[in-house]
């Protein structure tokens, strides 16, 4: 089980080469003007039930291995010193270990895993013989869960709907009592976030610790992340418009998610939300949303593979290079780069394009402009050593302002564990309070919450 993994890219991940959907047809592809399964209609999955031929297979997971520890303490003496042979875990016999988890780690026999990335297609021959020069090696991590997606082809795949988003969070779980094994989940997820469990003969998947949020809390990977990097939040959006968002052209798939999430300072948005039957207490939380910022307000994360038209509703702001040290007219000096170099940690924007915008480079290039413009911005600040008009060409042509850089600086460096983890207050409880309560069920307002009780007590 990998629920939560994290991948070195270039690289082929895990499952091995999961990206790859012409191998497993996962998502959904554009059928004129509307959208389908890449993976079969309604009548070919009910004639192909019994054989699905787009899973990933042992090999692609790798073959679990334990060691033989007992032979470190139990060889004869002798001049060699013992070894703990590697033994598989399904065989029981002893193996030769050609795969494993993170065994593309930081770029190790990055000719053979990282050159197999299929994002590296939307670069040129020289472009990918150039990133695999020894003084060019660069790699950055992409940390991966379920997104939890809008329009999940985990759940359209599911032939007995074990699969379901939960109305009042958008949390994708799959109902243990209901999976009959099908495993068409885990082709029909183009990110293949479902995995079957032979031991339980079901699938699972990661559950974005619902127990944990249902009692306030952040989940665990949320919680734990030592670097800080992920933020949770709610997010209003209209749930009428994902069908003509999921059909769009490709390049016009980014903006248009960004348009289907709401505003939730917009007093009209807030009014329907009431009116629709969401709790208060939601659409405070939706007002502090740091994701809000994140992917509309500031457009610096993008949705992971959108082409895959499932709308994932988790959001990535892409790698920006480190730190270097020394500038020359407000530039940092790295040798002569170009600016896509200087920014991008030297991969070209068109493979982050390939990776979190469906090959258009405008959003990403939007979002890379805007991280160097809050660079230059904070670097005026503590170190002073730019003019103040470089500073404001970049936040000019960022299409930012010296407040907003001061917004993002504060959100990536300074804000608290309860600003970075807005969690809805008692989400589950209200719901089920709503539809177990006869007292309360005559004061729901239709759509599973609760009105603030008029009794005194
Ligand atoms: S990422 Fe999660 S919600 Fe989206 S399709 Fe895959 S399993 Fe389903």
């Amino acid at each position: 089980m990998w629920w939560n993994n994290v991948e070195t890219k270039p690289g082929t991940g895990y499952p091995t080469l999961w990206e790859d959907q012409g191998k497993y047809r996962g998502g959904w592809e554009k059928r004129g003007k509307s959208v389908r399964l890449r993976l079969h209609n309604r009548g070919e999955g009910l004639a192909n039930i019994f054989y699905n031929p787009s899973l990933p297979s042992l090999d692609d997971y790798y073959e679990p291995w334990s060691y033989r520890y007992g032979d470190l303490t139990s060889a004869p003496s002798g001049d060699d010193q013992p070894v703990a042979r590697p033994v598989s875990m399904i065989t029981g016999r002893e193996m030769t270990i050609e795969a494993g988890p993170n065994w593309d780690d930081d770029l190790g026999g990055s000719g053979i895993y990282a050159a197999g990335d299929i994002n590296l297609a939307a670069l040129t021959t020289e472009e990918r013989q150039q990133l695999f020069l020894l003084e060019r090696l660069v790699f950055f991590h992409l940390p991966r869960i379920c997104n939890h997606c809008l329009n999940p082809g985990c759940v359209a795949a599911c032939p007995t709907g074990a699969i379901y988003k939960r109305g009042e969070d958008g949390i994708v779980l799959v109902s243990q009592e209901k999976c009959r094994a099908w495993r068409m989940c885990v082709s029909g997820c183009p990110y293949k976030k479902v995995y079957f469990n032979w031991k339980t003969g079901k699938s699972e998947k990661c559950i974005l610790c619902y127990p944990r949020q249902e009692t306030c809390q952040s989940p665990a990977c949320f919680h734990s992340c030592v670097g800080r990097i992920r933020y949770l939040g709610t997010l209003l959006y209209d749930a009428d418009g994902i069908e003509r968002c999921a059909s769009l052209p490709d390049h016009e798939l980014v903006e248009a998610q960004r348009e289907l999430i709401l505003d939730p300072g917009d007093p009209r948005v807030c009014q329907k939300a009431r009116e629709d039957g969401v709790h208060e207490a939601i659409i405070e939380a939706a007002k502090k949303s740091p994701v809000y910022n994140f992917v509309k307000e500031w457009g610096l994360a993008l949705p992971l593979h959108p082409e895959a038209r499932t709308l994932p509703m988790l959001f990535y702001v892409p790698p920006l290079l480190p730190v270097a040290a020394t500038m020359e007219d407000g530039k940092y000096d790295l040798g002569g780069l170009p600016f896509d170099d200087q920014v991008t940690g030297r991969l070209p924007i068109r493979y982050f394009a390939a990776l979190f915008a469906a090959g258009n480079d405008q959003p990403v290039r939007a979002a890379y402009r805007k991280l160097h413009a809050v660079r230059l911005h904070r670097r005026r600040e503590t170190v002073g050593d730019i003019p103040e008009e470089l500073v404001q060409q970049a936040l000019e042509e960022a299409g930012s302002t010296s407040q907003e850089a001061e917004a993002i600086y504060r959100m990536t460096s300074l804000a608290t564990f309860a600003e970075r983890h807005v969690v809805p207050p008692f989400l589950r409880e209200m719901a089920i309070e709503a539809t177990t309560d006869p007292f309360e069920r005559k004061e729901s307002t239709g759509a599973g919450f609760i009105r603030p009780p008029k009794r005194g007590w």
